[in-house]
């Protein structure tokens, strides 16, 4: 027996070690962090598989929003009360923003871009947190865009005009593409909605000639098909990963945040185009995915923006994963 008891020699030499690494490695131990210097979180991303397709979620801050007028369908005390449910707090929202990088066959495409240097003061932080997974924007191969907000394409810009991602294919919703870049209907739109127009000639007009156009309904990239999700823009894509047994969906707008449109799958966030082809959406979307048990993505979830949807009374609850390695 005595010879397996480790001597105290050896115990003290294991807990000094383990108080060397503990000390070095933890940035959270320096005294500038203890006196509260800075307020800042570990870099914002998450990885995780499915089947051989490796994810990392990228978090790009927030924007508030004031919650007058956000749901246009809803009483302002509903939807205060649904806030106040989910304790977040009930006078403004704040939206984050969570796009995708998958790795697979050796490529790796991205699912939307960020804010870049276009958006909120509190958002923009997507591309030091790119670089912390460990990530280079030049070894992007493909950038597939769910649809045409300037919160998902702005990324790939920067404000005076350069293309972040210099090798990448770009890869576009067909019905998204004649929506925005119709000149017609530029003309036509409200005044309130020209800045989104002129928004995306300034992100894809250098590139027009080049852009990839995708029908929905087709695996546009290995394991990865595109769905048609209309409503909240008239091209609005979601896409169905499938990996060997594994299968997810990357629900992408189908609902802003899941403690409103999640539970109350009937309101329709200021954001969606045609509210009521949003809703028919969102309701088909979340009641498959929780029928299938599906893994879920979305945009605007809080991060790292992933779980499953389960139903629950008319409406259905998020139900976020368990943190763990991407294994
Ligand atoms: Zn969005």
């Amino acid at each position: 027996m005595q010879n397996f008891e480790p001597s105290r020699r050896a115990v003290m030499a294991g807990a000094g070690a383990l108080a060397t690494a503990v000390t070095l490695d933890l940035p959270g131990f320096s005294p500038a962090y203890a006196q509260g210097a800075s307020v800042n979180q570990a870099p914002g991303f998450y990885r995780y598989k499915v089947g051989d397709i490796t994810l990392t979620a990228i978090n790009d801050g927030f924007a508030k929003r004031p919650l007058e007028g956000f749901v246009k369908n809803a009483e302002l005390a509903d939807v205060k009360k649904a806030m106040d449910g989910a304790f977040l707090p009930a006078d403004a929202l704040n939206i984050t923003f969570t796009t995708l990088a998958i790795q697979h066959g050796g490529k790796l495409t991205l699912i939307d871009t960020g804010n870049g240097d276009s958006g909120a003061p509190t958002s923009g932080s997507w591309m030091n947190n790119f670089k912390a997974a460990g990530f280079d924007p030049k070894d992007v191969s493909t950038v597939v865009f769910s649809h045409f907000h300037g919160d998902h394409i702005n990324g790939f810009r920067t404000k005076d005009g350069n293309a972040v991602f210099a090798n990448a294919e770009v890869m576009v919703p067909a019905p998204e593409w004649a929506f925005w870049m119709d000149d017609a209907k530029m003309g036509a739109a409200p005044e309130a909605m020209k800045g989104a127009f002129a928004g995306v000639r300034r992100v894809f007009a250098p590139i027009a000639k080049d852009v990839k156009q995708f029908e929905a309904g087709k695996e546009i990239l290995p394991g990865i098909t595109a769905i048609a999700a209309p409503g909240h823009t008239p091209g609005h894509t979601v896409f169905a990963l499938s990996s060997g047994n594994g299968k997810m969906m990357i629900m992408s707008d189908t609902t802003n945040h899941p403690a409103l449109f999640v539970r109350n799958p009937d309101w329709s966030a200021v954001f969606d185009m045609d509210g009521p082809q949003a809703v028919t959406t969102r309701r088909k979307l979340l009641d498959m995915v929780s029928a299938d048990k599906m893994q879920v993505a979305f945009y605007h979830a809080p991060f790292p923006a992933t779980g499953h949807i389960a139903k629950d009374g008319k409406g259905f609850e998020m139900v976020p994963v368990q943190w763990s390695p991407a294994i």
